[in-house]
């Protein structure tokens, strides 16, 4: 079993996206451990995009990102890390694949929507910078075997 962190960008939200994009993950079968809402700072921004620190699209990607207000979660399920990063497609919205969440929504490299980790190294990293332990949610989901049963 694995956790992800996602954002729903700003312009997710300027969109009404929101909506569409949980039921998205949910109805794959990921299972929400973490939602909150809000305005991201610059400092924190910096630090959630950190590795890209110095590149050409840094400045306006933190312009972006504080933008507007985002929700941030964290999804759990088998492989969820990998699943998330091929329901949000390509990072360029107008190259992604139609069926997945940039491909169907996104024509923008920079307002693609939504953010989701692309590692176990990261996916740690940035659960930690959003969330505190106590605000990841342990709980079941009733009758969750016929969403997850066998490897
Ligand atoms: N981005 C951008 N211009 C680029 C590359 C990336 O504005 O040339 C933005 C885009 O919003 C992307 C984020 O920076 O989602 C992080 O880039 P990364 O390469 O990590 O893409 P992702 O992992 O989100 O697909
Ligand atoms: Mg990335």
């Amino acid at each position: 079993m694995q956790r992800t962190l996602i954002i729903m960008k700003p312009d997710c939200v300027q969109r009404r996206l929101t909506g569409e994009v949980l039921r998205r993950f949910e109805a794959k079968g990921l299972k929400i451990v973490a939602l909150k809402f809000l305005k991201v700072d610059r400092a924190t921004g910096e630090r959630h995009y950190a590795e890209h620190k110095g590149k050409p699209f840094f400045e306006g990607l933190l312009s972006f990102i504080t933008s507007g207000p985002v929700g941030v979660g964290v999804l759990e399920g088998n492989d969820a890390i990998a699943v998330v990063r091929n329901m949000l497609g390509a990072t360029n919205g107008a190259s992604a694949a139609p069926g997945t969440i940039r491909g169907d929504f996104s024509i923008s490299k920079q307002n693609n929507l939504v953010h989701g980790s692309d590692g176990g190294e990261s996916a740690e990293r940035e659960i930690a910078l959003w969330f505190k332990p106590e605000e990841l949610v342990s709980y079941e989901i009733a009758a969750n075997d016929w969403v997850d049963a066998g490897v």
